[in-house]
């Protein structure tokens, strides 16, 4: 078994890993400047390795996750051979340095490789995405050596994190939040209540934003932000209890629980970046893990297509394919179109990221844009595979339930407009 997991370990890591070395990636190269003959790659043309990783990871989604989907979702809960599975791919710690056993791709093989797994499974995806564009990226940009040694290996191999922000008084405001971190000797007393943590119900590392001047929250209101402190806290930490999984309209498998801190004591090593700088973290990792959102969504709106078009050209009506009635067609390309452009903001998003770019409007215009193109495509795909799109027999039903997180979590839709509106170019 041992010999087997090595086999497939490494199979997808010489496939994988030789990416940062061959890849042109711009990520060391901020000030790049194309000389003006110089041909541009067009967005949707991928590196030779990034399509690997988009067609590798899409071909294991089909093979390994698609029979396990109806399942997962029924029983709302992923399985622990699939999970281990995913480690096992190398998918999990994805741009985590081979010295500390991650796959070392660039950011934008994570980002194709969460698009492939959301064609498939939605709930697979956000797992995935998490783990990578919120949790290893925090300790990879901000951890100390003697954090990176400690939680990098395991995260790339058989840890799951998660990202425990907002509470029930702090969503959209999520720096009004509750949670308190008071100062014991070298240690750190963290008591709070995180709401909605996806990957709560596996993880063995949980990031907590915690308020370590809590009386500011008092006294100065508008400055209490300036107190809000990053923690790594053990999943085994006395005092961490993980609630009751939410049972939700979509993404059913993936879990999302309550998260109790009552007297955690961790030591004030366990500071990942700058005492006080947790609300700049945040804000800084949640629009980089809106490209992730957006992927997952231009994913998913992937998926629904994949099923329907195919059915819609088989399905025969009025002795002709339902496909062929110039009705069904305009609107199919309609969507198609707006997939299409959702993508491109997407990737658009990820390489301005990667030549070290301003990116943050680019990022919410791209999460906001593909959820709703996923709301759209969804909903449509439900409608042109008529009753059989309705029912639970086949896979539509899901994808339009799936589909409607995309506008809620990493800042809701009505974020990414004041986002994008504070940013507007006049
Ligand atoms: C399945 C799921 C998984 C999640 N995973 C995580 C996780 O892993 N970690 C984590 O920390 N959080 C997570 N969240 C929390 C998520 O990020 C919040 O739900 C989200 O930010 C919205 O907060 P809220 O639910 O409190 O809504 P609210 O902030 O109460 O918003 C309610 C409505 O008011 C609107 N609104 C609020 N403020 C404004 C404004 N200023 N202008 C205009 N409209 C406004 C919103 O757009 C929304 O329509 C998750 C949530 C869900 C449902």
């Amino acid at each position: 078994m041992l010999a087997t997991r090595h086999i497939a370990r490494s199979v997808f890591r010489n496939v994988l890993r030789p990416v940062a070395s061959r890849s042109i990636t711009l990520e060391s190269a901020p000030d790049v400047v194309f000389p003006e003959d110089a041909l541009r790659p067009p967005l949707t043309i991928l590196s030779e390795d990034e399509t690997v990783i988009r067609d590798s990871t899409y071909k294991f989604a089909a093979d390994t996750i698609s029979p396990l989907v109806r399942e997962m979702d029924d029983a709302s809960q992923l399985k622990q051979s699939l999970i281990d599975n995913l480690f096992e791919q190398g998918l999990m710690g994805m741009e985590i340095p081979s010295e500390y056993d991650g796959t070392d791709t660039s950011f934008m093989s994570a980002i194709v490789a969460i698009e492939s797994l959301a064609r498939i499974d939605a709930s697979v995806s956000v797992f995935v995405d998490v783990q990578n564009t919120l949790v290893n990226t925090l300790i990879i940009s901000l951890g100390t050596d003697e954090q990176k040694e400690q939680w990098l290996p395991k995260l790339a191999t058989d840890t799951v994190g998660c990202f425990n922000l907002t509470e029930a008084g702090s969503g959209s405001d999520a720096f009004a939040m509750r949670s308190t971190a008071i100062r014991d000797g070298d240690d750190y007393i963290l008591n709070g209540d995180k709401l909605w943590i996806t990957n709560s119900g596996h993880a063995g590392l949980f990031l907590v934003f915690a308020n370590a001047e809590p009386e500011l929250l008092k006294t100065n209101p508008k400055k209490a932000y300036k107190g809000i402190t990053l923690f790594l806290v053990p999943g085994d930490a006395p005092g961490l209890t993980v609630g009751k999984k939410e049972d939700k309209l979509g993404i059913r498998a993936s879990s999302t629980c309550p998260v109790n801190l009552t007297d955690v004591r961790v030591p004030a090593s366990a500071i990942l970046g700058e005492y006080g700088k947790g609300y700049k973290y945040a804000i800084e990792c949640l629009n980089e893990g809106r490209i992730g959102i957006a992927a997952q969504m231009i994913g998913l709106a992937q998926g629904a297509m994949d099923i329907t078009v195919p059915y819609t050209k088989e399905r025969k009506q009025f002795g002709q394919s339902v496909f062929d009635f110039q009705a069904m067609q305009h609107q199919i390309a309609d969507v198609h179109t707006q997939l299409e452009a959702a993508r491109l903001l997407c990737y658009n998003a990820a390489r301005l990221k990667m030549a070290g770019q301003p990116f943050v409007r680019e990022a919410a215009m791209a999460k906001l844009y593909s959820s709703n193109v996923a709301t759209l495509a969804t909903s449509k795909c439900v409608e042109w595979m008529g009753g059989v799109g309705f029912v639970k027999d086949f896979p539509l039903e899901k994808f339009y339930r799936d589909c409607k997180i995309g506008t809620i979590y990493e800042g809701t839709s009505n974020i990414q407009l004041s986002t994008i509106a504070k940013l507007l170019p006049y």
